[in-house]
């Protein structure tokens, strides 16, 4: 077969002068600010003091901030350029293979020393933990990812590092805890049997393949057991999409230097935060009136909280330990499926995601995981990069819009986050390439099961 000569690989770089200085806050922008978090106890909004167990100071205000720029700090800039800027590159090959007439380019995350976007968010929060004198940071980890990056994170600031690792990954995914255990971190099968939470949940068979919200049940209660210990969170919360934005920032000026406009801008979710961090800029342009694509959310089909879960106050965490936050969920102890993309196996969302879905400034769709792999395959194939599981759900939806745009005609041009590369989660391409995954169907009853254990207000 001739050499096709005619591809050209675009690959869109900033220099490290053009790293963005501050993150990017979208609450102030939004035409309704998003309901408070809820103490569980009094239903009463929860105050900074009611989180001082959890969290460091610095990062309770962002939490709640009303600045629109919060400026990242230096010695944060400083470890960012290791890897950041980060390249946009556009997709010829694949838009070739694809024989569509839209434009598709991925920002990609997996240069980052953990190989996904969780770093952006790691390093800022073992920063501030640090800055306030803790020792110590606990968390959970559902793919491995976020263990990965925060253990990182904490070796570069002299803190220790405590993972619960969700059960099914820790047993399939044992490259993710060999890496956090090289980073320094210490890692448990969860349910464990070294916090009340995992006992208790762990006594029920049914939660023996573990979720994240039983792992942050665990990582929480490890947290507040003691003064000298902070707990960190990878997805979810306001700062933690916040510290995502630079994602976008840059994606922005490498649109720029591309001469484009997205028509589309595609993220998958689990908590939201790598869709946020790319999409928010974006929306901040749109709410201006200066551009205006459509952003979609590709969740899976085993765990779809934004297009079959409810908008309502519930638990972050199985045992209910956590405030109460108002999101799209699908009950806090819904166990997903074990599919592949582990990361992407929370049963709530990012309050602020669930409230722009609400005002109706972004839309989701669901994938099922062998159309994920099969959009992956095409990909790897034509852009060299093997997608780490969550991002195929992306690649997917973005598969569905390039090939609906040769049906219409209409100019499409799509923008999508690569956020992290598959290195660790082979086992899942085994899986398909040799036709034993499957597309499990959630029934009616489970999710109503669980749908009936949140909250009444
Ligand atoms: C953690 C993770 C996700 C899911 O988390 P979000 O907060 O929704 O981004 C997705 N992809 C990768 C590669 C991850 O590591």
């Amino acid at each position: 077969m001739a050499v096709d000569e005619t591809v050209r690989q675009h690959k869109y770089l900033l220099d490290e002068s053009q790293m963005p200085t501050a993150w990017y806050n979208i609450i102030p922008d939004l035409p309704e600010p998003p309901p408070p978090p809820l103490h569980p106890g009094t239903h009463e909004p929860v105050g900074p003091e009611d989180l001082m167990p959890l969290f460091p100071m610095a990062l309770i205000m962002q939490e709640v901030s009303q600045d629109r720029y919060i400026e990242i700090p230096g010695a944060v800039q400083d470890i960012y350029r290791q890897w950041r800027p980060s390249p946009l590159f556009r997709a010829h090959r694949l838009e070739k293979l694809l024989d569509t007439p839209a434009r598709i380019y991925y920002k990609y995350e997996g240069v980052s020393p953990a190989g996904s976007h969780k770093p952006n968010t790691s390093v800022p929060q073992a920063y501030y933990n640090a800055v306030e004198g803790i020792r110590k940071l606990t968390t959970e980890t559902g793919a491995g990812q976020w263990g990965t990056a925060l253990a990182f994170a904490c070796a570069l600031f002299g803190l220790e590092c405590e993972v619960w690792q969700v059960g099914a990954s820790y047993d399939a995914k044992p490259y993710r805890r060999l890496m956090i255990e090289a980073f320094g971190g210490e890692v448990h099968r969860s349910p464990s049997d070294l916090t009340n939470a995992g006992r208790m949940l762990g006594a029920n068979p049914a939660n023996q393949s573990g979720s994240l919200g039983i792992a942050i049940s665990e990582a929480v209660e490890a947290a507040v057991a003691d003064p000298t210990v902070r707990y960190a969170l990878g997805s979810v919360l306001n700062h933690v999409l916040l510290h995502q934005t630079i994602i976008g920032e840059e994606a922005l000026k490498q649109m720029a230097m591309a001469g484009d406009t997205p028509s589309l801008i595609v993220g998958c979710t689990g908590g939201g935060s790598n869709f946020a961090g790319l999409s928010f800029p974006f929306l901040r342009e749109k709410l201006a009136g200066n551009i205006n694509p459509r952003i979609l959310a590709a969740e899976p089909a085993s765990c779809p909280s934004l297009t079959r879960g409810v908008y309502a106050y519930d638990f972050g965490d199985t045992a209910g330990m956590t405030p109460l936050m108002k999101m799209h969920t699908l009950g806090h102890d819904f166990v997903p499926d074990p599919i592949h993309a582990g990361g992407l196996r929370y049963h709530g969302m990012a309050p602020l995601i669930s409230h722009i879905y609400e005002l109706g400034l972004m839309d989701a769709e669901a994938v099922p995981q062998t159309e994920c792999f099969s959009a992956a395959v095409k990909f790897a194939r034509t852009e060299g990069i093997v997608p780490a599981p969550e991002p195929t759900h992306a690649i997917a939806l973005a598969v569905r819009e390039a090939l609906k745009a040769k049906e219409t005609g209409e100019e499409t041009v799509i923008l999508t986050a690569l956020c992290g590369h598959g290195h660790f989660d082979l086992p899942a391409y085994d899986a398909y390439l040799n036709g034993r995954m499957e597309d499990e169907a959630v029934s009616d009853e489970r999710f109503a099961s669980a749908l009936s254990t949140i909250p009444v207000m």
